[in-house]
């Protein structure tokens, strides 16, 4: 989602003449944007920030720019603490990002367009931002707001646009992006006309909430090759009990059932778990354990419990260092090797890759597959699953 933001602010900065560039010591402008999801993110984002001001004092006219949620929950306190800092633009603020830019004075309006990023094979496109859930762990409600669903032909257009540039695989952005609907169209809808315009091959999605998979959608991707068959799908814990304590809005029942239902349309499903949670007991912890194995999930990113201030669970008992350390360890250690098997598994199948290089590409499940002859990168080839190593699949074509 950040870097689908970041495009969509640095084309406004292109707007204004600017062009990309990676290296610290051209730039003239640095644009910082920032994820506030863990304290870590956030750290790191606000200590790279203070050390600009040395890269601001060697040449004049340099400006910072700092963006996102980061921006938007720490708010005025950080021009305090950085008067260097020339804009500062919270997560709320991205569509008017060219407005602040215009009202800071910096950046004259009339310039020749810069060259705009260009999206490599997969193009990202936001189709809502913000949350209506309120997981008492989770900051993003506070600093992205409620759900905004963007209309059904603005995304059609940047579909196209991102088309026209190459892009080949689309991938739809929004923080529950299957809770979509623009009042006519509801996602499964949405990814069937995304589906549909010229030069597309694929579409993907993320990230998903378990509730929001309805029957039309399992349908949708039935009936539709071009949706991937792969699901980041967040499952968090394990337990009913700690689930409830963190209103994730299912149960370990419910999210299996709905697991069960996307497996049977031969979806591929990894997740994200939260390890440590204040109410989390061991017989929770073991709940999440055997989770991972009872739902087959073929990769889970595993996250100590970040207690993010202004959300109810921080104002919890945390766990132990040490608590926290062990269980994450020991999921660590459960959840080693599940991408694997899943590999594994895909031997003896037919597959649809989707080319990143001429002889690497992604299935539709997600995995990577080797070829033995070259394809131009961008082309779709069916191939024979061989072998695996590892986590990556060898194709007999
Ligand atoms: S669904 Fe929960 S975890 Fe996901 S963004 Fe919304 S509040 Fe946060």
């Amino acid at each position: 989602m950040n870097i689908a933001d970041s495009e969509e602010m640095f084309a406004h900065l292109a707007a204004r003449g600017m062009t990309h560039t990676d290296n610290l010591d051209e730039a003239d402008v640095v644009l910082i944007n920032t994820c506030t999801v863990r304290d870590h993110a956030e750290h790191r984002a606000v200590s790279f920030l203070g050390r600009l001001g040395a890269w601001k004092r060697e040449k004049s006219g340099r400006r910072v720019i700092f963006a996102g949620c980061a921006a938007q929950r720490l708010g005025e306190k950080l021009k305090k603490h950085y008067p260097f800092l020339d804009i500062l633009s919270g997560a709320k603020n991205i569509e008017n990002f060219g407005d602040t830019l215009d009202n800071s004075g910096l950046f004259p309006a009339e310039s020749p367009q810069g060259e705009l990023l260009k999206p490599n094979l997969t193009g990202y496109v936001t189709i809502m931002r913000g949350c209506n859930f309120a997981c008492t762990y989770c900051i993003v409600p506070t600093v992205r707001g409620p759900i905004k669903c963007l209309p059904q032909d603005e995304i059609l257009e940047a579909v196209r646009r991102k088309t026209a540039q190459g892009a080949k695989e689309i991938m739809l952005l929004g923080q529950t992006v299957n809770a979509y609907t623009d009042g006519n169209t509801s996602f499964a809808d949405l990814l069937n006309r995304v589906s549909e315009v010229s030069g597309v091959q694929r579409v993907r999605f993320t990230s998903p909430h378990p509730i929001y998979f309805t029957p039309a959608f399992l349908e949708a991707v039935k009936s539709n090759p071009k949706i991937a068959r792969h699901v980041h799908l967040p499952a968090q814990s394990g337990s009913s009990k700690v689930l409830a304590e963190m209103k994730r809005g299912y149960t370990r029942e419910t999210l299996l059932e709905k697991i069960r239902a996307l497996k049977e349309i031969g979806m591929n499903i990894s997740t994200d778990l939260i390890v440590g949670f204040p109410t989390e007991t061991e017989a929770d912890f073991d709940q999440t354990l055997t989770l991972v194995e009872e739902a087959g999930f073929s990769a889970a990113f595993c996250y100590k419990y970040s207690p993010r201030e202004g959300t109810p669970a921080a104002k919890m008992t945390l766990h132990s260092d040490k608590i926290l350390e062990q269980r994450l360890e020991i999921l660590l250690n459960r959840v080693r090797g599940l991408a694997e098997r899943a590999y594994q598994g895909q031997i003896g199948t037919e597959q649809e890759v989707l080319m990143e290089s001429e002889n690497k590409g992604r299935s539709s499940g997600n995995f990577w597959v080797k070829t033995h002859k070259n394809y131009p990168a961008g082309s779709l080839v069916k191939v024979n699953i061989e072998k695996a190593d590892g986590t990556l699949l060898f194709a007999r074509d």
